[in-house]
């Protein structure tokens, strides 16, 4: 943010941006965009304009060239590299200007966090320079005059003037590759890891793309620019939620099967998610844990990589027991099963809590080896470490995948078979697929989901543990008037839930005095209540009265907490919207005094939204805009996994003159802790491009 500030706030006082309305623009502040307003961080201060224009506003030169400021605050958090290693000390030379630097060593242990630079040629004009990189800054912050944003259209400088770069929103950022490990630049990590997840390294990237052909060593001969380094770790902690998960996911960079149906193949390649080739290092290990800081809520920057099977990373076991020193939060972790040896299960056992979820898929192993294209010994090391699970009362949960491969007899003799261990729960995935990586064996979508899932609520009636059939959605739109209702999956074996004799299909309707309106209320009442709860439950025709006890239970059922799912007291509910999200809509339609809103959602959930507004009677203020997925294709339906590219194609589609939307409502689930979409564009591009007013809701993922 302070380079941000620093670069900004040289040209801003050089008077150099204008307004789309042609009106030359006085931002006293710049702020980080983050997700949401409360999350963005302080206003830090530009340039105080003082009570008269003074020379600025005339344009009149700044005091010194505002690029050679730029660079200083550019070299001030990060280093040029050549390939064989950082420039330590040079100069920067653009038409017989030099500024010079010389750095002291890094400070030793520390991982080099090092990216790619593609030098811009030929080196553009000092304008040409200014646009870029206001261009590239304006990704990362924004500017407020007072409380009011300000976005600039162009810059001008004498005579000459520039368009600002606005790309359209579905555009992907260009930032090369998005694996990792090419020869001579091994140790670079991908901009994709960064580009969501940490964009200003991105913004970094672009200004040295902008200045790498002009830099010198310190003879003043050129050095060939390939990358650039940050400088100082310690200027990239970032506040920390203190979930090791922080720093144990990154070791989930490879898989070492190749299932036929993995949704990793299918993700583009221009996701803002790396894809690893390979284990990550024991020093960038080491420097995420040096800078983990549970009890302070700090860590190192984070970076997103496709996460594949954590458990395979031979780190993880002198990784581990120092994590659980650092924090007693949970860890959780999925796998395909093989890693579970003997020593993991000591290891896991030994660094409870844990929860995992085993992707068993099939418990014959001759068709798990073939789909999951595994080895003898592997798959029958998948098999028994089930048993492990349950010997050591490790908590876990079994995920099938109901592709055509897997016929429904094996799903069934699958879930029969676990149902003799201590599984909490199964989860069954319906069957998706992208545009990347259609089905081996094509399938009709409708017809295949819903006889899975009709199979699956048959199952409920003679096997103990509690079945999942997600997106779950499909099922409470399909089987059910009412989509949001409090309906029991399941229940956790040995939960209080199970104990109090509630069963699949009961319908939760009071707790305690108060009534359910949602599964999202059933779900937020039953975490607050710590004690007994009499519970009123519809069965069919019928009414009845269960006592819940908060204290009984025994494994497998462990608390509210199952890794990414809460089951309090052990019932298992679909995710659903809430009263409080549905009033949101509201209060942002009367907030802005909109006449036209728009609400994106997906056709999955769709229903439930119709229902819990409908009270509200808005239907001649509001129109729900159920989002297709066009960035991913294939039969991804749900609204988190949509970009703002794809809103982008609907507003542009649907627009009329006469119907033009004068708000955009969208929940915050697709958007990443950054408010950044799969391809990294912000979220506030959407607004900015229509220039039409747009929220973010919050809500749980996988509700609208
Ligand atoms: S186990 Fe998971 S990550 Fe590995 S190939 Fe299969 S689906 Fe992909």
């Amino acid at each position: 943010m302070a380079y941000a500030q620093s670069v900004l706030a040289v040209y801003v006082a050089a008077g150099l941006c204008f307004g789309r309305d042609g009106q030359r623009l006085r931002p006293h502040f710049v702020r980080y965009r983050g997700k949401t307003g409360d999350m963005a961080g302080p206003d830090l201060p530009l340039c105080d304009f003082g009570a008269q224009d003074g020379g600025w506003a005339k344009g009149t030169a700044f005091a010194e060239n505002p690029a050679a400021v730029a660079f200083r605050a550019l070299i001030g958090i990060s280093l040029p590299e050549m390939d064989r290693g950082p420039l330590m000390s040079g100069q920067w030379q653009p038409g017989g200007l030099a500024t010079a630097w010389h750095a002291d060593p890094p400070a030793p242990g520390d991982f080099v966090f090092s990216y790619a630079v593609s030098p811009t040629t030929p080196a553009p004009a000092d304008i040409d320079h200014a646009a870029a990189l206001i261009g590239a800054l304006l990704d990362v912050v924004e500017l407020l005059d007072e409380d009011e944003v300000i976005v600039p259209g162009w810059i001008a400088q004498g005579a000459e003037k520039r368009d600002l770069p606005a790309p359209h929103p579905a555009a992907p950022p260009e930032i090369g590759a998005r694996t990792d490990g090419k020869a001579g630049s091994g140790h670079r990590q991908p901009l994709h890891s960064v580009v969501g997840a940490q964009p200003s390294i991105v913004a970094l990237a672009r200004h040295w793309s902008l200045v790498a052909g002009a830099i010198a060593d310190g003879s003043g001969l050129p050095a060939p620019i390939t990358g650039f380094r940050l400088r100082r770790t310690a200027d990239w902690q970032v506040p920390s939620t203190g979930d090791p998960a922080e720093v144990y996911e990154h070791l989930g960079r490879v898989c070492n099967v190749s299932c036929k149906f993995c949704y990793l193949f299918g993700n583009p390649g221009n996701l803002a998610i790396a894809r690893g080739t390979r284990v990550i290092r024991q020093d960038e290990v080491e420097t995420r844990l040096r800078y983990f800081l549970a009890d302070t809520g700090q860590a190192l920057f984070h970076a997103e990589w496709e996460n594949n099977e954590t458990l395979v990373d031979p780190k993880l076991p002198q990784l581990l027991p120092r994590l659980r020193e650092a924090s007693d939060k949970p860890f959780f972790f999925v796998t395909n099963g093989n890693p579970l040896t003997p020593a993991m299960l000591d290891l896991l056992a030994s660094v409870k809590p844990v929860h995992v979820i085993v992707s068993i898929n099939s418990a014959n192993p001759e068709l798990r080896a073939d789909v999951m294209r595994e080895s003898k010994t592997r798959r029958a090391r998948a098999l028994e470490g089930l048993y492990g699970l349950d010997d050591r009362g490790i908590s876990f949960g079994i995920s099938l995948a109901a592709f055509p491969e897997f016929p429904i007899d094996d799903l069934q003799a699958t879930i029969e078979h676990v149902a003799t261990l201590r599984a909490a729960y199964v989860r069954i995935n319906l069957p998706g697929y992208t545009r990347y990586l259609p089905p081996e064996h094509p399938f009709d979508t409708p017809s295949t989901w819903a006889r899975v899932t009709e199979w699956a609520r048959a199952l409920r009636a003679h096997v103990r543990l509690p079945i999942l059939v997600i997106p779950s959605a499909f099922e409470e739109n399909l089987y059910h008037d009412d989509p949001v209702a409090a309906r029991v999956i399941g229940t956790i074996p040995n939960s209080p839930a199970d104990r109090a004799g509630l069963r699949p299909g009961d319908v939760i309707e009071r707790i305690g005095l108060l009534p359910v309106t949602s599964r999202a209320s059933a779900q937020a009442l039953l975490s607050l209540d710590r004690g007994d709860a009499r519970l009123t439950v519809r069965r069919g025709a019928a009414v009845h009265t269960l006592c819940l006890d908060a204290t009984a239970g025994a494994f497998p059922y462990v608390g509210e907490s199952y890794g990414k799912y809460r089951f309090p007291k052990g019932m298992v509910l679909a995710p659903s919207l809430s009263d409080a999200d549905i009033r949101q809509v509201c209060d942002q339609i009367d907030d802005y005094g909109a006449k036209n809103a728009w609400v994106f959602t997906s056709r999955l959930m769709m229903p439930a939204v119709r229902r819990l507004l409908a009270p509200y009677d808005l239907w001649d203020r509001v129109r729900l805009v159920p989002v297709d997925n066009h960035y991913l294709g294939g039969n991804i339906q749900v609204l988190d996994m949509a970009t703002i590219g794809d809103m982008t194609r609907h507003v542009e589609a649907e627009t009329t003159a006469a119907a033009r939307p004068d708000l955009l409502l969208s929940p915050g689930t697709g958007f990443n802790r950054e408010g950044r979409d799969l391809l990294g564009r912000h979220w506030k591009d959407l607004p900015n491009h229509f220039d039409i007013p747009c929220e973010l809701m919050s809500c749980s993922r996988f509700t609208f």
